[in-house]
C-alpha cells in the first residue's frame, strides 16, 4: 500500500497541475478545429453513465471531499458510494448503467423531474474521463431517451489520456495506477485517508476486472450509437 510519508494534498496539487495542462490543450485543440461545443453548466446526462478512473484520480477526489473547502456530508456520501458498490457487484443490467438512471454520487442539484440535470460537486478535481468529454451536437441527444440520434463527441485520444493519467499515477506505486469504478475507488480512498484503513491491492484488482466488463459493455454501446470525432 502507499507508504506512510504519502501526502494526499501534495499528490492532489500535482495532479491538478496536470489536469489544468490537459484542459488547456483540449480547449486549444477545440478552437483550432473550429468546433463549438454545446456543453453547459447544469447539463448532466453524461454524469449518469458508468465512470471509471484510476485509484490515483479517486484519491484526488477523496482528498477534495475531506478538504476544508468541501461542504460534504462524508457519511451520507459513503452510504451512496457503498450502494453503488453493491449495484456494481450484482448482475449487470442488460440496458447498461444508463438504464439505472442513477446519477453519479458527486452530482448535486439533481432534478427530480428526470431531466438529466445537475452540477458536479468535485468539478475542479473530477477525473480525466469527465474532463475530456464534450459534444458538438444537440445536448438533448446525450439523454438515453434520444438514443436514435447519434451524438458528436470531441475529446482527447485514449493515448493522450494514458499519458496524463500515467503522469498523475507515476510515483511508482502500483495502487495508484489501478483502474476501477470511480464510486468504489473513492469510497476506498476516503476510508484510507480518513480512517487509516489501508487499501488492499487484491480488492483494487478485483474491481479492475469488474470495471473491464462494465467499460467493455459501455464501449460497445458507444460505438453502436455514437459518431466519434477525436484528435
Ligand atoms: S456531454 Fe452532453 S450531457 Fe454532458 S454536458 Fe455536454 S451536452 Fe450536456
Ligand atoms: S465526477 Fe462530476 S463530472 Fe464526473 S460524472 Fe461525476 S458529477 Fe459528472
Amino acid at each position: 500500500m502507499p507508504h506512510g510519508t504519502f501526502d494526499p494534498s501534495d499528490f492532489r496539487r500535482r495532479g491538478l497541475r496536470l489536469y489544468v495542462q490537459a484542459d488547456d490543450a483540449l480547449q486549444k485543440d477545440i478552437r483550432a478545429g473550429g468546433h463549438s461545443t454545446t456543453c453547459s453548466a447544469g447539463c448532466a446526462a453524461c454524469c449518469y453513465v458508468f465512470i471509471s478512473a484510476t485509484f490515483g484520480e479517486a484519491t484526488i477526489v477523496a482528498d477534495r471531499v475531506l478538504s476544508k473547502r468541501a461542504r460534504t456530508d462524508v457519511e451520507a456520501l459513503l452510504l451512496q458510494l457503498d450502494e453503488d458498490r453493491a449495484i456494481l457487484d450484482s448482475r449487470l443490467p442488460d440496458g447498461g448503467y444508463l438504464s439505472l438512471r442513477r446519477p453519479c454520487s458527486f452530482l448535486t442539484d439533481v432534478s427530480a423531474s428526470g431531466s438529466w440535470s445537475g452540477r458536479c460537486s468535485v468539478y475542479e478535481d473530477r477525473p480525466f474521463v469527465c474532463r475530456m468529454h464534450f459534444v458538438t451536437s444537440d445536448p438533448s441527444y446525450c439523454a438515453p431517451d434520444h438514443s436514435e440520434h447519434p451524438t458528436h463527441r470531441i475529446g482527447h485520444s485514449a493515448a493522450f489520456r494514458e499519458q496524463i493519467v500515467g503522469r498523475i499515477t507515476s510515483n511508482g506505486d502500483p495502487f495508484f495506477a489501478q483502474i476501477g469504478p470511480l464510486s468504489v475507488f473513492v469510497a476506498i480512498a476516503l476510508r484510507w485517508l480518513r480512517d487509516g484503513s489501508p487499501p488492499s491491492l487484491l480488492d483494487l484488482e478485483y474491481w479492475r476486472k469488474r470495471n473491464d466488463r462494465w467499460a467493455r459493455a459501455d464501449r460497445e454501446r458507444d460505438h453502436a450509437a455514437l459518431k466519434l470525432r477525436q484528435r
